[in-house]
């Protein structure tokens, strides 16, 4: 094996790609893809560049899937996060593992397999806004490009997704996601003074929330989770009951109940006291068949002589859009690893990622 993924990766993480991805970065994926002979475009939409790569072998479309930018970097990193440092066989940098790194064994394995003779088409789709997801991203991507390309066989992101090791999980759907607010409003007042305190009610309100027990999962799903992300009163002093209250959380759900029901059950337990804010992010999903599911398992159990784990554990990605247009699925690197301080992946995992994924196209055009 050449190491052009482990290239591929060393230039990807040079570029600053804090989101949205630089449109350096997009023109040159565009420039390495036009090297295959794979017709590009750059699709800008805001200010997010995306990019579509499209090779025509044959009637149906192999999908593949992923995003250039990345989280933040965050403070204390032993290596400079924009300059991929190999140390005790792994690499560093921020991406690495979310996904750049992935992403990189994937293209190459694409490059790969386009050598090959098949009548599979290809198309590659890179998104420049995935870590917030607004409209621009793989949404407007996907606009675009299913007015021209159809007939996608199945979608495969190298996203960082696996709660086990490299590459031995298919993520299939993810569960939805709805964020709560509460405010509570009250005159500012003096300790010593102060005769009904809104802040001991509010932290009632907020138990009640923290021990709803909402569904115990299925066999698609983990069992519905709120967690309390904030309270912030904003209060330095000893001596003064706060005047505003705000609480925040965020609720994980499974399609047990819609998501409706779920901000009614919110609701209820909310005096009136009290302001609440609830907006669902998004719904929760199963992407792909159980028949496709099936036949990937087949083909990377093969691949890598290991059993692998099929379900929806993990966070949302651009699947929550593609998988309305395909079935599709993610296959990758360690969740665990993703938007780390030194965030790296493993020298021998992005092998192991380049090897399957190669196993995976061919064994989904025969
Ligand atoms: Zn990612």
């Amino acid at each position: 094996m050449d190491n052009d993924h482990i290239k591929l990766l060393q230039k990807l993480v040079s570029f600053d790609t804090v989101t949205p991805a630089s449109i350096e970065a997009v023109r040159y994926c565009k420039e390495l893809l036009d090297s295959w002979g794979i017709e590009t475009y750059i699709h800008q939409s805001g200010n997010v560049p995306n990019l579509v790569g499209y090779l025509n072998r044959g009637s149906e479309t192999l999908c593949i899937a992923g995003h250039l930018d990345v989280v933040v970097p965050g403070n204390e990193w032993t290596y400079n996060p924009f300059e991929l440092t190999e140390h005790a066989g792994k690499l560093y940098g921020r991406g690495t593992n979310d996904m750049k790194g992935p992403l990189s064994s994937a293209l190459i394995a694409a490059r790969d397999f386009i050598k090959q003779s098949s009548n599979l088409s290809i198309i590659i789709l890179l998104t420049g806004d995935e870590e917030v997801m607004t409209d621009n991203g793989m949404k407007s991507l996907m606009e675009y490009v299913n007015q021209r390309y159809n007939n996608f066989l199945i979608g495969i992101i190298p996203e960082s997704c696996s709660p086990r090791n490299s590459g031995e999980y298919i993520k299939v759907g993810c569960r939805g996601s709805i964020n709560v607010r509460l405010i509570s409003q009250a005159p500012q007042g003096h300790v010593a003074c102060t005769q009904n305190n809104h802040l001991h009610k509010f932290i009632n309100t907020v138990n009640a929330l923290v021990n709803l027990r909402l569904d115990s999962g299925n066999n698609d799903f983990e069992p519905s989770l709120l967690q309390l992300t904030s309270i912030d009163v904003g209060n330095n002093a000893r001596n003064i009951v706060p005047g505003n209250i705000t609480a925040k959380f965020n609720i994980r759900f499974n399609n047990i109940r819609s998501s409706a029901e779920l901000k009614q059950i919110v609701s209820d337990l909310i005096p009136e006291y009290i302001n609440v804010d609830i907006s669902t992010l998004s719904e929760p999903f199963i992407g792909c068949s159980n028949e496709w599911q099936k036949k990937l398992q087949t083909i990377a159990e093969k691949s890598l002589n290991k059993p692998i784990g099929i379900g929806t554990i993990g966070g949302n990605s651009d699947a929550q859009t593609l998988h309305k247009y395909m079935n599709v699925v993610e296959i990758g690197s360690p969740l665990a690893q993703a938007h780390t301080t030194d965030e790296f992946i493993t020298l021998s995992d992005m092998d192991k990622l380049r090897k399957l994924y190669y196993d995976v196209f061919v064994g989904l055009s025969s």
